[in-house]
């Protein structure tokens, strides 16, 4: 069964400060920006850049127990992952799971922008974390 693919979503940079960061992005290189947002759930705020495809989100956290505070204590600033847009997260999913693949989420949840969004688990993806999206 082939899914509908609407491209790719964004990337997420995980950054210890957006503000460090901000400048090449913005002003330097050009991209858009539509605003920072807090994602309450995953302890992160996210800066977000349109390169008028995919868009840029530079994720910053909020908590020292935020999983991004993790990422960064064990590899510094850095690509944390790249999402992919779906027609039907449901159906990629059960896809997955159908072939034995390790999710992070095995059900979606809600993500930035109230987004419906699952992580497969970089450990089946050849080390990226991977975000499905719809
Ligand atoms: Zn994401």
């Amino acid at each position: 069964m082939a899914n509908k693919i609407n491209g790719l979503d964004h990337i997420g940079i995980a950054v210890k400060s957006i503000d460090a960061q901000l400048r090449l992005y913005k002003d330097l290189i050009g991209l858009e920006f539509e605003g920072i947002e807090e994602i309450a759930e995953q302890k992160v705020k996210a800066a977000i850049l349109d390169t008028g495809d995919a868009k840029i989100e530079l994720i910053e956290p909020t908590t020292d127990d935020s999983p991004i505070s993790k990422f960064l204590d064990k590899k510094g600033d850095g690509l944390h992952h790249i999402a992919i847009a779906v027609e039907n997260i449901e159906s990629v999913i059960e896809n997955l799971m159908a072939s034995g693949v390790r999710m992070i989420d095995e059900k979606p949840r809600i993500g930035a922008h109230n987004k419906k969004i699952a992580f497969i688990h970089p450990k089946a993806t050849g080390g990226i974390l991977v975000e499905i999206c719809e």
